[in-house]
């Protein structure tokens, strides 16, 4: 028998597939390359169970979890946004997280991982005497613009975001128009706006940050954070990514789209995608469906119903019975597709569809455990921003990292998009970048790898917290 591990580290989940999916498998790297014990802890309400369950299903079996017990939100204004209620659920959740650690039996606890939405709790780790990390689960770029908001918001003069200079020049990062700032940042008056700015004013207060990115990925911003961690500017930011799963957990419905794309030529398929809370409008399907059909090439399309009310974040809204997302096709489009395209609503197995020799290139909202699942299976991307970060972390592929393209929503460019990532001259320097990449983000996880090396550290630290008596480092 493997011996009983000595330390316990406390993973707290916000809601959303997209935060818990990462979030496991870091939990799953520290039971079985650490020999960490670990509690996932996730909470009630704003995430469908039955996904978070089989999302859970990947971690191993020593590994515990936790559900908190559910705290309304019925005094909140119904329009107060997505954002803002995960910042307000966690808020109140954080007594229920703290009896929850407290009555923890097993190994003594070292640490609590909190992830974007969660900082609140960082001061439940330093109340307890356990370190206090945040597992960030995007890019750099979007901590620097974190860490930006604040110095902003201190300096009335400076205005906010919306008052600086357009494009504005992210210290080593990409120039960001406005238009491509992240959801929340661009105006005050945005309910979400304080929130970010009280959740960035606490990074300070964090033992150090595991940030969902590699070093290759992102050379010049992983440079400034280690300078600024040097000087004492800011917390250490370990790049230990990318956190690609090797199952999605819903074993069922793998099969049928694994053996229709086993039926494709190599390279030669389209994956199309907007994660698990992006809704085109109906306009948009209408511009998707004609550009992928005049691209001429084969695609694999994951369906959701559309947003009628123009609001392309669909978090949280269950589709009722009924609902059925092929219905709003354009008349005629899957008979004329037929045989090239295959357009199914359900839940894909996006890591085993883009690891697929079939897959030639993605189309997709840019979600950044997408991104990183393109990045580590080579696949180039269109990008299709809807809401949230993504159309930062658009520009950070186009621009930055060059693995994607940027079509305007409308049919010819959609096409013309596609036939080049597929087999076009000008995208041949993106897929050339694909493959690139692919190689470094393997080489992040090889043996000396500097992601694998980033996160043995951080382990070596929780290690050796509770010899300090205290559960931090002295
Ligand atoms: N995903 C999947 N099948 C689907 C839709 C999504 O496996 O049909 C997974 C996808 O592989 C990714 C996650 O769900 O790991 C979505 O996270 P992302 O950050 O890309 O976007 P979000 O859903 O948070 O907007």
């Amino acid at each position: 028998l493997p011996p009983s591990p000595q330390h316990q580290v406390v993973l707290f989940a916000s809601p959303g597939a997209g935060h818990l999916i990462p979030l496991v498998e870091l939990a799953r790297r520290l039971v079985v390359d650490h020999g960490l014990a670990v509690t996932v802890v996730t909470l009630t309400g704003m995430s469908n169970p039955a996904t978070d369950a089989a999302v859970l299903s990947s971690l191993p079996a020593s590994a515990a979890t936790a559900v908190l017990p559910a705290v309304s939100l019925d005094d909140l204004p119904p329009d107060i946004g997505f954002g803002t209620l995960m910042f307000e659920l966690v808020r109140r959740s954080l007594h229920h997280l703290r009896a929850l650690m407290e009555g923890l039996s097993g190994s003594p606890v070292t640490a609590l991982v909190c992830d974007f939405f969660g900082t609140a709790a960082l001061p439940v780790a330093a109340e307890l005497g356990v370190q206090g990390y945040v597992f960030f689960p995007n890019s750099f770029a979007l901590i620097s613009i974190m860490r930006h908001i604040v110095e902003l918001h201190g300096d009335a003069a400076a205005g906010e975001y919306r008052d600086l200079p357009d494009p504005l020049p992210l210290p080593g990062g990409p120039a960001l128009r406005h238009a491509d700032l992240p959801d929340g940042f661009r105006d005050r008056t945005d309910p979400v706006y304080a929130y970010l700015v009280e959740e960035a004013r606490r990074y300070g207060r964090a033992d150090g940050f595991l940030v969902n990115s590699f070093e290759e990925l992102e050379i010049a911003m992983a440079e400034t954070f280690k300078r600024d961690a040097e000087d004492g500017a800011f917390p250490p930011v370990y790049p230990v990514g990318p956190f690609v799963r090797s199952s999605t957990g819903e074993k069922a419905d793998e099969s049928a789209f694994l053996e229709w794309l086993d039926h494709q030529p190599k390279d030669s398929v389209v994956y199309v995608s907007f994660g698990t809370g992006g809704a085109l409008s109906v306009e948009q399907t209408a511009e998707l469906a004609a550009g992928l059909e005049a691209s001429g090439h084969r695609f694999l399309w994951i369906v959701r119903m559309p947003s009628l009310d123009g609001n392309p974040c669909a978090l949280g809204t269950v589709p009722g019975d009924k609902d059925d997302p092929l219905a709003w096709l354009p008349e005629g489009f899957l008979e004329r597709t037929s045989g090239r395209g295959l357009a199914v609503a359900a839940w894909a197995p996006q890591v085993r569809v883009l690891s697929h020799p079939a897959t030639a290139a993605f189309v997709s909202h840019c979600g950044w455990n997408s991104t990183l699942e393109s990045v580590a299976a080579g696949v180039p991307m269109v990008a299709w921003p809807l809401y949230a970060e993504q159309k930062t972390n658009a520009t950070i592929l186009t621009e930055v990292i060059g693995v994607a393209l940027r079509p305007a929503a409308a049919r010819e460019e959609i096409a013309a998009a596609v036939r080049e990532l597929v087999v076009g001259e000008k995208g041949s320097a993106v897929r050339r970048r694909a493959r690139e990449l692919r190689e470094a983000a393997a080489r992040a996880w090889s043996p000396e790898g500097s992601s694998r090396r980033a996160l043995g550290e951080v382990a070596g630290k929780w290690k050796v917290a509770l010899v300090s008596g205290n559960g931090r480092i002295a």
